[in-house]
């Protein structure tokens, strides 16, 4: 492989008794596959296909070394030798495509979803209603060898590699930080107490697996929780992890009930390099960055600059299994680029489904969404560049259709235009831009300012025709709808005037996503991508990196908002209830912060000079607005498609089928199944 690209990236590992091909590491990402033995060739796939794209070790998701340490009931537990056959079909699937693969094991502590969890202390989390017990000594002696006997039985799995899982609040960090380790025993207390539990589990391991083993240990380089560990106190136990046996050091950041976003979208790119870097300089072991990594050059950069010696990214790999092996070639142009939307992927396990993702929905699904070369080439009509058109048009022609693609826009995209000019979506450009080069490379026929109509359609002698219209924003009848204060989010986002005080009618994923465009300083109309600054997004969110404070927490700072902005909706429940499972919670917070007054139970009662008249509880009241933007959901656009005709060539897909429930996952995925099946 040429490592004239990124040199830094590309460039093997030799760990004395192995050598990592580069330093790319996918990092634990937990699936669902994980959980049902029947699922192991779909997970020996779904490995297979990363090693083949060239990433250089692989890390599986979270397997539990015994059922206290469970996830959830029945969730992935490898404690029998009864498990080593099921594994073996994934390590050979890894290695005979060249690759290396590691197996995390991962106790979840209090944040077991169970009532028999236990913990360092008797102490509930926030996001768990079970309380768990405080562990008895032999209970911490018998887990630490639960993690070794797991290690050793990964090793006659043929695994490359443990990773023992010690951030993002698990069990072990649980020991580590007095925020959950209130014990006065010698597992409590000082720092040197409180590293024992990991340091004990790594010497273990060691013990079982002997020294030609890689041993990964996923440390909280910061904890973003009150009393979470110092920096000082990360340092110590890392270098009491590196004599305990530990071969590579990996980075965790923020536990999971943490109310600072550590992965979402709006997180900048590599916003966590310098807590890693921080502890690299003190170590003699490889230290491995992560978090919001995402495109070969942030890598490059980071392991260039000496920040780390690695990167793990997680996400991306979904996104492109491929992103290696791209990246070499010379064609990261054409690298599927992860948007940290966490749709398909965390949000899916969360709501205990299937991880995908939403730009790739072959993720997890190698073996049921495969796309096989056509012996009937077929002539396609695609109407509509949007996500569900360029999901079906470009997969259809990687096919061996021949694909014509149009658009009345002159751009590609559809909806993704707008979303994309949201302050903290700016990573939405990259899948706009991705498949502008996949539609270049994959030979489809792209009529852009091309309006169509029935009457062409009829004409053109199309065998397929894909209606991919998306939809047209729902203006709902309000007394004085037609008024000039009255914009709707279209006008919004291609840059309309809009004064300083503003109602938002709607609040669904648009209405968040507007009032956020409306109150963020600076935010333009424009197409000009731009992200937040580390150093800005840290002092809002009160992330401090410089001092010894516990868990790396200061006073938030948000800077003042841009407008007075007022977000409604009908429903009485909470504002955003809606929105997604590990995204929503920050919107609402970003919307707090710059005081958006959130009014729900709302009745539109009319819109004139004096701006919007509401009734709430049965009070009157009105809201002196410069202007008032209309987010009140979509209607479907496909008047190019009729049930009725019987026409069995016409596919009518994403928001055109359906604007209810309209989101880009579906559009796509919609698009890619359609595309297969052509
Ligand atoms: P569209 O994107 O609407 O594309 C339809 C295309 O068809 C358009 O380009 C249009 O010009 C073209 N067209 C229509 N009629 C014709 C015709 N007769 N001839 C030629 N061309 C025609 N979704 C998410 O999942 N996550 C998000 O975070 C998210 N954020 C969003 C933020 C904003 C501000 C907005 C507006 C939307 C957001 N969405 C989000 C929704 C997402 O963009 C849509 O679900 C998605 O774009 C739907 O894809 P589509 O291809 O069905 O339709
Ligand atoms: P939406 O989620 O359906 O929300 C529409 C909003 O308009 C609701 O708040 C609804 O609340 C209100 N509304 C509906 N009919 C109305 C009427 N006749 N009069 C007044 N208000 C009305 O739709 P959206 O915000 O337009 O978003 C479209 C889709 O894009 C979403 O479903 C989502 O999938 C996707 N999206 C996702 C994200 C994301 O972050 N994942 C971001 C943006 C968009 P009431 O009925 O209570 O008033
Ligand atoms: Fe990335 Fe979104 Fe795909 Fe998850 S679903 S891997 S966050 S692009």
């Amino acid at each position: 492989m040429s490592n004239q690209r990124y040199p830094h990236m590309l460039e093997p590992l030799d760990l004395g008794f192995t050598t990592l091909k580069n330093r790319v590491i996918m990092g634990s990402m937990h699936t669902g596959l994980e959980d049902r033995f029947w699922n192991m060739g779909k997970m020996a796939a779904y490995f297979a296909e990363r090693a083949k794209g060239g990433t250089g070790l692989l890390i599986t998701g979270g397997y539990n070394p015994n059922r206290r340490g469970w996830f959830y009931p029945t969730a992935g537990t490898f404690n029998s030798y009864a498990d080593i056959p099921n594994h073996r079909r994934i390590t050979s699937a890894v290695h005979n495509e060249g690759g290396k693969i590691a197996l995390q094991i991962l106790h979840a502590g209090r944040y077991s979803y169970h009532p028999f969890s236990h913990s360092a202390s008797a102490k509930k989390a926030a996001i768990n209603p079970f309380k768990p017990k405080a562990m008895s000594e032999k209970e911490i002696r018998s887990t630490i060898k639960d993690f070794a006997k797991s290690a050793r039985l990964a090793k006659l799995a043929n695994y490359d590699g443990v990773e023992v899982m010690g951030s993002e609040g698990y069990l072990i960090n649980q020991f580590m930080a007095p925020h959950v380790n209130k014990r006065t025993d010698k597992w409590g207390g000082s720092i040197e107490n409180r590293m024992r539990f990991p340091v004990e589990i790594v010497k273990e391991i060691r013990k079982a697996v002997g020294e030609e083993f890689i041993i990964l240990f996923r440390l909280s380089m910061m904890e973003l929780v009150e009393g979470g560990m110092t920096a000082n106190e990360i340092i110590k136990s890392a270098l009491a992890l590196e004599k305990a046996g530990v071969t590579i050091m990996n980075t965790g950041i923020g536990w999971h009930e943490a109310r600072v976003p550590t992965i979402v979208t709006s997180v900048p790119r590599a916003a966590f390099r310098d807590a890693t870097a921080r502890v690299k300089k003190e170590l003699s072991i490889p230290v491995c960055a992560s978090n919001r990594i995402n495109t070969p050059e942030v890598a490059e950069d980071i392991i260039a600059s000496g920040d780390a010696d690695l990167v793990s990214m997680a996400r991306p790999l979904l996104a492109d299994p491929h992103f290696v092996n791209k990246a070499a070639e010379g064609r990261a142009d054409e690298i599927n680029v992860c948007i940290a939307c966490n749709q398909a992927c965390i949000d899916h396990t969360f709501e205990m489904k299937r991880a995908s993702c939403m730009v790739n929905p072959q993720a997890c699904h190698e073996t049921e969404l495969v796309y096989i070369p056509v012996t009937n080439k077929k002539k396609v009509a695609v109407i509509g560049a949007g996500p569900a058109g360029l999901s079906v048009s470009t997969a259809a022609a990687e096919r061996g259709h021949d694909v014509t693609l149009y658009d009345m826009a002159s751009k590609i995209g559809g909806q993704f235009n707008y979303a994309k000019q949201i302050p903290g979506k700016e990573e939405f450009y990259e899948m706009v831009k991705y498949y502008g080069r996949r539609v270049e490379v994959s030979g489809v026929d792209l009529k852009l300012n091309t309006k169509v109509d029935t009457d062409y359609l009829e004409q053109a002698g199309y065998d397929e025709v894909v209606v991919a219209t998306g939809i047209n924003p729902r203006m709902p009848p309000i007394e004085g709808i037609d008024h000039k204060k009255v914009l709707s989010y279209i006008d919004v986002l291609t840059g309309a005037k809009v004064g300083k005080k503003v109602a938002v009618i709607g609040a669904g994923g648009i209405g968040f996503d507007v009032a956020e465009f409306l109150v963020h300083p600076g935010a333009k109309a424009d197409s000009t991508p731009r992200p937040q600054s580390v150093k800005d997004w840290r002092e809002e969110w009160g992330v401090d990196i410089d001092s010894d404070n516990p868990g790396h927490l200061i006073e938030k700072k948000p800077h003042a908002p841009e407008r007075e902005v007022y977000l409604l909706q009908r429903k009485k429940s909470v504002l955003g209830a809606g929105l997604n499972k590990t995204s929503g919670w920050v919107h609402r917070a970003v919307l707090k912060m710059k005081d958006v007054e959130m009014i729900g139970g709302v009745s539109y009662d009319k819109i004139d000079d004096e701006g919007l008249h509401i009734t709430v509880k049965g009070k009157q009241r009105v809201l002196h607005v410069d202007n008032v933007v209309i987010c009140a959901g979509q209607e479907s656009r496909k008047e190019l498609y009729s049930e009725d005709s019987g026409k069995t060539n016409f596919h009518l897909i994403g928001g055109a089928e359906f604007a209810g429930e309209l989101d880009a996952k579906r559009a796509i995925k919609q698009g890619a199944e359609l595309a297969a099946s052509l």
